[in-house]
């Protein structure tokens, strides 16, 4: 069995009938989540938008391959109204799906990369983490989510939804 951690998130809509929608049809696939954090909100990171991000972290156990994980986080984000990316910056989104770790696998392909490589420079992920996963240790850096929350250059706002 895998144990998948995922954070859900987005800015368009309603963002969390979308998480709601996004969770559903991901435990169709791979059971009922075993637990998830509350919603938080953060200003959009990087760029200007009309409305705040939503996120959510959310954790799943299932025999389903990290590639067959990735092909159906990505179908459930088409499904739920994400278009292609038009560019290489974040942009306004319905609903992105990050594979922040599987188990403590350490994953470098061209279409996946575990742990989420960009995890420990977010203050909206390592937030909405520290609801049941700050003793969590990332297999690369060696560090625990509290630790990697304490040190993080990101000064964002990030507060309970
Ligand atoms: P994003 O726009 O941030 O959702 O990035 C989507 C792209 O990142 C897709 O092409 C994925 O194949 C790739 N990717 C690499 N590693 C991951 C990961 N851990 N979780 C989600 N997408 C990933």
């Amino acid at each position: 069995m895998n144990n998948f951690i995922l954070l859900l998130g987005g800015n368009q809509n309603d963002v969390i009938a979308t998480c709601k929608e996004a969770i559903k049809l991901l435990s169709h696939r791979l059971g009922q989540p075993v637990r998830s954090s509350a919603y938080y909100e953060s200003e959009p990171w990087g760029f200007e938008a009309s409305q705040n991000f939503i996120n959510q972290v959310v954790e799943f156990t299932s025999s389903c391959k990290p590639l067959e994980l990735l092909n159906i986080t990505q179908a459930i984000e088409k499904e739920l109204g994400r278009q292609t990316k038009t560019g290489t910056h974040y942009e306004s989104r319905p609903i992105d799906i990050d594979i922040l770790f599987i188990n403590d696998q350490i994953i470098d392909l061209p279409r996946l990369t575990v742990p989420h490589p960009k995890l420990h420079e977010r203050l909206f992920t390592l937030l909405p983490l520290l609801d049941h996963w700050g003793d969590l240790e990332h297999p690369l850096l060696k560090k625990t989510i509290k630790q990697l929350a304490l040190i993080c250059p990101d000064k964002g706002i990030v507060k309970p939804y």
